[in-house]
């Protein structure tokens, strides 16, 4: 892991909670803002080693971070991470609502408890995270909110109908949490990724959806990554909220 020299680092000292961070983009997100000098917590619902490597190469690097086990689709759970960040590391300044799910299949197979597992992780996960941490970021008046939303959410996808349901709602959410936080100084933004290599996209047939990629490749997590650190950053990104950015090598345009 790169890490900036302090002198440069834009958000040293900063605390960034990342949810879904022990792999894909949530993992390069976490190591990106730590190279920027966050504390990092690195939130996770089952692979706690791959989460405590993330926190070990952080570490080395000379930054900070802890690994926190919650399934962001529970509110006790959420509590919990809330109030055990605010004990370790004093503050939140930067949240990253990024763990998700799948559960693709066409409409008339979709079974119900494919459509709330969906709906339950990807957008109220994210009501629920957003809500607990808002009141640290109100009180603090400042901080960033960054939501990963998908391409989905705003063009469909055969076979995702829980999943653009889900990430449609995120952009919503977005633009009215923005409306009501900018008085406080929080800024509430999304980030629409396209097709990134990562284990979700493991079973997408690549050939077909080449075609629909002007870039005409796959992203990398870290492609992902640079947008959210570039939101999170101050005070270059201090004057956007609301705002859907897709990063999806010009698969909407
Ligand atoms: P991924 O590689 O499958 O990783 C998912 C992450 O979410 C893992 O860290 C996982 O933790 C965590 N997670 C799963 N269930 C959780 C829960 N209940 N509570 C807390 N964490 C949980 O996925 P990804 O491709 O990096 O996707 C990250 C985000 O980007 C998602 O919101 C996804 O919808 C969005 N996105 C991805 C793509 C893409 O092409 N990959 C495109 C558009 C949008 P464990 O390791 O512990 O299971």
């Amino acid at each position: 892991m790169e890490r900036l020299p302090e002198s440069v680092q834009n958000l040293r000292d900063q605390v960034a909670l990342v949810t879904g961070a022990s792999r894909g983009i949530g993992k390069a997100i976490a190591l990106s803002l730590a190279s920027e000098g966050a504390k990092v917590v690195v939130n996770y619902a089952r692979s706690s080693e791959a989460a405590d490597q993330i926190v070990s190469k952080i570490e080395a690097a000379g930054g900070s971070a802890i690994a926190l086990q919650a399934d962001v689709s529970q509110s006790e759970d959420v509590d919990t991470l809330i109030s055990k960040t605010k004990e370790q590391l004093g503050r939140i300044d930067i949240l990253v609502n990024n763990a998700g799910i799948t559960r693709d299949t066409l409409l008339l197979r979709m079974k119900l408890e494919d459509w709330q597992a969906v709906i339950n992780l990807n957008l109220t996960g994210v009501f629920l995270c957003t809500k607990a941490v808002s009141k640290l970021m109100l009180k603090q008046k400042s901080g960033r909110i960054i939501n990963i939303a998908s391409v989905a959410g705003l063009m469909g996808n055969p076979g995702q109908a829980n999943y653009s349901a889900a990430k449609a709602g995120v952009i919503g959410f977005t633009k009215t949490i923005a409306k009501e936080m900018a008085s406080r100084g929080v800024t509430v933004n999304a980030v629409a990724p396209g097709f990134i290599e990562t284990d979700m996209t493991k079973e997408v047939k690549a050939e077909e959806i080449l075609n629909y990629i002007p870039l005409g490749r796959y992203g990398k997590p870290e492609e992902i990554a640079g947008m959210v650190r570039f939101l999170a950053a101050d005070p270059a990104a201090a004057y956007i909220t609301g705002q859907v950015f897709n990063v999806d090598g010009g698969m909407v345009m």
